[in-house]
């Protein structure tokens, strides 16, 4: 099996999907390796580096898309690229499939064997392939640092000839992968961290990473009791709750998502009005909408004094280490798939099931279908 790795064409994408390092597990497993020349440039890995782990050199895109029939990329093929994928050949990426269903369905039309990175079921087996893991990890440290770059504060404590200066304070919203990673930076830069999530066992990772968790105070006899009404009450005490700790703030990450649909609103534009002028919004979720009322995808905005950034590829900035992440995640999955230098596709397979999208011209993602009816 030859596996072609592309140079990523996306505007500002510096990650690749295989680094040298990867490579030369995959050629000790029999695989041929194949990469498009000055592919891991951007991340910072060299061609002789991949010539020295024993990968072939492509002078070009078309030639990688045109030997390689599997082909390794960080992000959804251009146009153009679905164009130059061959049929029956594959193509492990992230490919966005409740948010993109139409390319898939391209794909399948294409006869392209589409294998999603962002589909990896989450179970403990799977976790070594969990490339959203593993870029939420990256995303989740590298907001802080923006943040604390932003910010005309330090983080931490200071005793100074000049006097005590008192630590910045935190609030990290949404506590997954992302904001754990997070809180954790934060408080190794030594702020004061807050930490909120509606999933309350989070509570105890949380405080492992000694941040406070914020919990909502519900009391039950006064709502009636209805589904509804609980629901409304329960968004309402939510939404003072993180007005009350905003407005406190000096910096607020938020990772609030909810899986292929618009993220939650968390932050409204009331609450940026009676936040600290000098205070740091870092929006995680801007590319599903934002947390934010008032961020705007790709852009750092100031509203009211509040300095609102919302990156999109986090990842891409710190392309060295994004790619070792990502080349690891994708590789553990090749010899999953490929156990004996094939792909072999077995259905029983919960991994399999959840990562293959198309065969042989058919969709058959059941989540994807449903987005494209
Ligand atoms: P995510 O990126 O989809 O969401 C981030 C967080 O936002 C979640 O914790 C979610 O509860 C929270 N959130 C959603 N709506 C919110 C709201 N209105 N207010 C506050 N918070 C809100 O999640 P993720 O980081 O990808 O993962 C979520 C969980 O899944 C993690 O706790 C992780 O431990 C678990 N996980 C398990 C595996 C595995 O077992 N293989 C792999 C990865 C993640």
């Amino acid at each position: 099996l030859t596996i072609g790795v592309p140079r990523e064409t996306m505007p500002g994408e510096r990650r690749v999907a295989l680094t040298p390092e990867a490579a030369k597990k995959l050629v000790a497993r029999g695989f041929s390796v194949l990469v498009e020349r000055e592919a891991g440039l951007a991340a910072g890995f060299t061609d002789e580096e991949y010539e020295a782990a024993g990968a072939r050199l492509a002078p070009d895109a078309a030639t990688v898309y045109g030997s390689a029939s599997l082909v390794l990329k960080v992000q959804r093929p251009s146009e153009h690229e679905v164009e130059m994928l061959r049929p029956g050949t594959a193509i492990i990426a992230f490919l966005q499939p409740l948010i993109r269903p139409e390319l898939v369905a391209r794909l399948a039309e294409r006869k392209v064997t589409a294998i999603s990175m962002d589909t990896i079921p989450r179970i403990t087996r799977a976790q070594p392939m969990d490339a959203l893991s593993s870029m939420s990890t990256v995303a989740g440290y590298k907001a802080v640092l923006l943040a604390a770059n932003e910010l005309p504060k330090f983080f931490p404590l200071m005793m100074t000839a000049a006097g005590t200066i008192r630590p910045a304070k935190v609030l990290v919203l949404g506590a997954g992968v992302a904001g754990l990673q997070a809180i954790a930076t934060a408080r190794r830069l030594g702020a004061v961290v807050e930490a909120f999530d509606t999933r309350p066992v989070v509570k105890e990772q949380v405080e492992s990473l000694g941040a406070k968790f914020l919990e909502l105070e519900i009391k039950t006899e006064e709502v009636g009791g209805y589904a509804t009404e609980l629901a409304e009450e329960h968004l309402r005490l939510e939404q003072e709750l993180i007005h009350n700790h905003c407005v406190e703030a000096d910096v607020v990450i938020t990772t609030a998502l909810v899986p292929g649909r618009r993220a939650p609103v968390l932050i409204r534009e009331e609450t940026v009005r009676e936040m600290r002028p000098r205070a740091v919004i870092v929006d995680l979720a801007a590319e599903m909408g934002g947390n934010c009322e008032l961020t705007e995808p790709g852009e750092t905005v100031v509203r009211y004094g509040v300095t609102i950034m919302g990156p999109l590829n986090l990842p891409s900035e710190m392309a060295y280490t994004a790619s070792q992440m990502y080349a690891r995640n994708v590789t553990t999955l090749v010899e999953h798939l490929a156990p004996r230098g094939e792909l072999v596709f077995d259905f029983e397979d919960e991994i399999t099931r959840g990562v293959v999208l198309t065969r042989d011209g058919e969709i058959l993602h059941e989540p994807t279908l449903a987005r494209l009816k």
